[in-house]
């Protein structure tokens, strides 16, 4: 199968120019054209908001205590030419339902590939037990005994990757020059007390998995490693090979002998761009970009507990962000014009925005994508706003308005058949509904809603009641024809 990561939405290249003197573009065949047509660019026909005068009030509410979390040791080792990775993992897992849990079910994505995933042993506290592989991915394992709620319970995991190749469809896998190293190991998916496990199954574009934070102990150890190999992670080691990171929904690894790197600092953050030679004028712009994205991103939604970010140039058609770490289609470097408006940068500062809403604010990214994806579009308009003002209103004829966006925004994954209507629907329609909302409830009450929503959905998972209930908090004005116009009645 093929899968797209598509967490962008990635679209063709336009230049700046082309916009302003598109009269020598001729139409593409394609059922997607993303050059004018015929005369005109597209104008923008919201008026942009003005960068607001205040700044967001630094009220600050502290995190309530959250629940206890899954802990994930990882012991791997990586044998470079062999493209094995032998993995040792354990899982403390803590019952935070209301109910007895008599199997975990873990999403192992890996599995949905002939001969990648080979398990050697299962045990429960220290007792072999037995699992039980469906829908490709779904792995549930029979506990013992019923795990009480508040109680937790310690599972071994070995097993081997035999690491597939890496095609541009997928991030996963090993290519000539890079290895990556994502969704590598089995991870209980979360429990919700009226759906019960949230997994869902792999679809050809959109991500399908619904991670719940999670803290992380990882050791990777590499032999017969080629000279000059760098590994980009989503922390950098405390010591040698071995990474530990908090909250996480994720841990990702990309390996390579040919990695360049560019970085910067914001808000106490590193930023680190890992590109490859021939893409050096765009990997070391990122970092720059990058820099003043975080700061951007920090001063509207709060700050990031990260030391670092990595930005990891891979062959991909497209931007995928994990925990820490965010890749970005080699495409999109070569496309790098040294202007403002084009792919790497906007789909680039889309990535790292993801570092608030998808790592910090989960949700369910199959089911209610726009959750993530729409803040994440939004976000890439406040970044040009805030660094660019100028050209800022340029954004939303190359990225939105291009494409002619319809249909609501609040469908899942698997309502559409092919990429495009789903990025139109979901990425495109999701900033004009931002959009919209900040016009109708204003700039104070807009971000004041974004901060107090990433403050108190930190480390959870947020749905649309939560969504709705903290914007309703911060604003009395009447949005239902927005609603109505944005999103589709509950079916
Ligand atoms: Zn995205």
């Amino acid at each position: 199968m093929m899968l797209l990561a598509a967490c962008a939405g990635w679209q063709r290249p336009v230049s700046i120019a082309a916009l302003q003197s598109p009269v020598s573009v001729t139409r593409t065949p394609t059922s997607t054209p993303f050059l004018p047509a015929t005369n005109t660019p597209i104008p923008p026909t919201i008026t942009p908001s003005p960068t607001p005068q205040n700044t967001p009030t630094p009220t600050w509410t502290p995190t309530p205590t959250p629940p206890p979390r899954a802990q994930y040791r990882l012991d791997a080792h990586l044998d470079y030419w062999q493209r094995t990775l032998d993995v040792t993992e354990q899982v403390v897992y803590p019952n935070t339902t209301q109910k007895p849990l008599k199997n975990l079910v873990f999403n192992v994505e890996p599995a949905q590939w002939d001969g990648v995933f080979h398990l050697q042993k299962v045990t429960v506290e220290g007792q072999a037990v037995k699992g039980t592989f469906s829908g490709g991915t779904r792995w549930e394992v029979h506990l013992p005994q019923p795990l009480q709620p508040g109680q937790s319970v310690t599972l071994e995991i070995r097993y081997r990757l035999k690491l597939p190749y890496k095609t541009a469809s997928r991030i996963f896998g090993a290519s000539a020059r890079q290895i990556n190293l994502v969704d590598w190991y089995p991870f209980v998916v979360p429990y919700d007390a009226s759906q019960g496990w949230l997994w869902h199954k792999p679809w050809p574009f959109g991500d399908h998995l619904v991670y719940p934070a999670a803290d992380f102990d990882v050791t990777l150890k590499i032999t017969d490693a080629p000279d000059g190999v760098r590994v980009a992670a989503s922390t950098q080691p405390a010591e040698d090979g071995h990474y530990r990171l908090t909250a996480a929904r994720a841990f990702a690894f990309s390996i390579s002998p040919e990695f360049r790197t560019a970085q910067s600092q914001a808000q106490g953050i590193t930023i680190t761009s890992y590109y490859f030679p021939e893409l050096a004028a765009g990997g070391k712009a990122l970092a720059t970009y990058a820099r003043k994205a975080v700061t951007t991103f920090s001063k509207y939604y709060g700050p990031l507990p990260r030391e670092h970010l990595a930005i990891v140039a891979t062959e991909a058609a497209d931007g995928m962000e994990y925990s820490g770490l965010v890749f970005l289609s080699t495409n999109f470097y070569h496309q790098y014009n040294g202007t403002i408006l084009n792919n790497l940068v906007s789909l680039g500062m889309h990535e790292l925005s993801h570092q608030w809403w998808y790592d910090q604010v989960g949700n369910d990214q199959a089911m209610q994508p726009w959750l993530d994806e729409a803040l994440a579009t939004y976000s890439e308009r406040l970044f040009y706003q805030d660094n660019y003002p100028k050209d800022a209103h340029l954004w939303w004829g190359f990225r939105v308005y291009w494409f002619h966006p319809e249909g609501y925004i609040n469908r899942s994954i698997y309502d559409y058949a092919t990429f495009r209507p789903y990025v139109n629907a979901t990425y495109l329609r999701g900033a004009e509904f931002m959009e919209d909302l900040r016009q109708r409830i204003g700039d104070p009450a807009f971000f004041a809603f974004l901060r107090d929503y990433q403050t108190q959905m930190q480390g959870k998972l947020a749905t649309p009641e939560d969504f709705f209930r903290i914007l309703n908090a911060h604003t009395s004005a009447d949005y239902e024809d927005l609603r109505k116009n944005y999103f589709a009645p509950a079916r």
